[in-house]
């Protein structure tokens, strides 16, 4: 049985039958309609259904306009994992952070969602030509699910997309159309392109499909944190009869452009709160960059509007949208606590904070990303870093976006080490000799030996991880202030990193055994400590540390670079 869709007008309140190919209110005009269904009917049956399908986004199809998935069109999309980020977490001191991994979906961003749920009803609809406009990820999504649906897209793309991103939207056989213009002025020529030629439009906020597709991101995020942590329980009874439990999160961080990301996972996270299958409704966090950040401004002084950036100044193409128009409103209206929303923020992070962030996903979470993803999580470390994500708190990042040919600007030089091997000739007796004359170059060095001590594993796991990824240095390892003197006194490593809060002996007494003896006494020593010290405990480390460091704030960086001025 499939639930009839309405289409509710955000301007006059008109309800009509929902159908893809019309795009305006039937009484007003506006663009601006909603999705509504029978979310109590839609509840029970869903509840029921759900074990019997797997997990992609079709899962949740009676929640979506197109209740039909087009098996010629699907391919795995949605139903990306979640996982914790536990070095990430570590480092900021919020243990629960996780991570939604939209790369992983056919064209390795989120779009995939709103290109097959959009395709897959156009199709249906009988669409065989279309139009849209992208910063780069829109575009190659569309491509990949119109080749496989026989649908003609024309793209326009602005010129800041990477050449790379916009050969693999032609390759797809897509027609591209290079607008050297800002990504404003970019949608203007693909909306009056479409017009001209009476041809279906992509207008991402204003589309009801492509909202709806997005809603899925929030159900998948409920139901797999309850696979990991459990539902929550709601303190009152008023929801009792929901057929399924789950959790949502405190937090849904996203780096925004257009907006679109948001507006669906919140009104995802919306139905489910209505339906009772959740407690709350997460906070959302949109991340901009500095250089185009016109939702950061108007959210700061509290705009209904927010103002255009005509100009935006970033690198980073995908987040190229200087006028979000009225999807920032209604995101504004939906966020603000006092108009009954979850609350939230809009935050910007320069793109030097964006690539320095790529290492770090990189090196901490073996996670690549493009420039755009690690934007979300340059604005979560700045959350975190200022309080306003509590350490307590569960939050979940959208890691969308392409694993990049990662550009020189970010990677620098010396990121590789390079091993001629001689001709075999050379050798003629045992040619292997060559081979391993030439590795043995690239481990030839003597690398700075560092202690680590700390009693707790993950602690040292993470310094460890920190050392390893940003240089080379031999590690040793003590698990308590009894052994990090004996370590000290047989190895004499050139650094030792020590922790103050351990059993028995702690960090102050192996300072003490350390300085007592002539051949430890020089070693420098860096702190890193979780407690608050007290003046008098300051006092016992002034002049005898080289650095005080507190665990949970200090990044990766940071910790390295004290480190590497140390050992120099
Ligand atoms: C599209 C996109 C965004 C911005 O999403 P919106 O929800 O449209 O603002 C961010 N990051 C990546 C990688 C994207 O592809
Ligand atoms: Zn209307």
């Amino acid at each position: 049985m499939t639930y009839q869709v309405i289409a509710e007008c955000l301007d006059c309140g008109q309800r009509t039958t929902y159908h893809p190919t019309v795009q305006a209110c039937p009484r007003c005009g506006s663009q601006w309609c909603e999705a509504r269904y029978d979310l109590n009917a839609i509840s029970q049956t869903l509840a029921s259904r759900l074990a019997n399908r797997p997990f992609d986004l079709w899962r949740y199809r009676e929640l979506l306009p197109i209740q039909k998935p087009n098996p010629v069109l699907c391919m795995g999309e949605g139903g990306t994992p979640l996982f914790r980020a536990a070095n990430l977490g570590m480092m900021l001191g919020c243990p629960n952070i996780y991570i939604k991994d939209e790369r992983q979906g056919p064209t390795n961003s989120f779009k995939d969602r709103q290109a097959s749920v959009s395709i897959t009803a156009l199709k249906d609809a009988g669409i065989t030509e279309m139009v849209l406009s992208s910063t780069g990820n829109v575009a190659i999504s569309f491509s990949a699910y119109a080749a496989r649906a026989g649908i003609k897209l024309w793209a326009f793309l602005t010129s800041l997309v990477p050449a790379e991103k916009m050969r693999e939207v032609a390759i797809y056989g897509t027609q591209v159309v290079k607008v050297t213009a800002s990504y404003d002025q970019v949608k203007q020529v693909a909306a009056e392109f479409a017009r001209q030629r009476g041809l279906y439009l992509e207008r991402g906020s204003r589309s009801i499909l492509s909202v709806e597709s997005m809603k899925t991101i929030a159900y998948e995020i409920a139901e797999e944190l309850t696979g990991l942590i459990g539902a929550r329980y709601p303190q009152t009874g008023q929801v009792e009869a929901a057929p399924q439990r789950w959790r949502a999160p405190d937090w849904y961080i996203q780096a925004v452009s257009g907006g679109l990301g948001p507006q669906g996972v919140l009104k995802g996270f919306n139905e489910l709160y209505q339906m009772g299958w959740t407690d709350r409704i997460p906070a959302i966090a949109g991340i901009q960059t500095d250089g185009c950040a016109p939702m950061v401004h108007a959210w700061k002084q509290e705009l209904e509007k927010a103002d255009p950036i005509q100009a935006p100044r970033t690198y980073i193409a995908t987040l190229s949208t200087g006028d979000p128009g009225r999807t920032y409103s209604l995101l504004r209206q939906r966020m603000l606590p006092s108009r009954g929303g979850a609350g939230g923020i809009f935050e910007s992070v320069s793109d030097e904070d964006a690539f320095r962030t790529i290492h770090i996903m990189a090196k901490m979470e073996g996670l690549s990303m493009e420039p755009a993803a690690a934007v979300a999580f340059a604005g979560l470390i700045k959350l975190a870093r200022s309080g306003i994500i509590k350490p307590d708190e569960v939050v979940v990042v959208n890691c969308t976006g392409h694993t990049m040919p990662i550009e020189k600007m970010i990677l620098g030089e010396n990121w590789s080490r390079d091993i001629v091997v001689p001709p075999a000739e050379a050798f003629k007796e045992t040619p292997e000799e060559g081979l391993l004359a030439a590795l043995s170059r690239v481990s030839s060095e003597r690398f700075p030996r560092v202690a680590i001590v700390d009693d707790t594993p993950d602690a040292r796991r993470l310094i460890r991880r920190i050392l390893q990824s940003q240089g080379d240095y031999t590690l040793y390892e003590a698990t308590d202030g009894q052994e990090a003197i004996a370590l000290a006194q047989k190895e004499h490593p050139d650094l030792m990193i020590l922790d103050l809060m351990m059993p028995q002996v702690d960090g102050f007494a192996v300072l003490d055994a350390l300085k007592k003896d002539a051949q430890t006494a020089n070693i420098p020593v860096i702190v890193v400590t979780a407690k608050e010290l007290t003046p008098a405990e300051e006092k016992r480390l002034q002049g005898r540390v080289h650095k005080l460091m507190q665990k949970g704030e200090f990044m990766n960086d940071e910790l390295a670079d004290e480190v590497r001025a140390l050992l120099r």
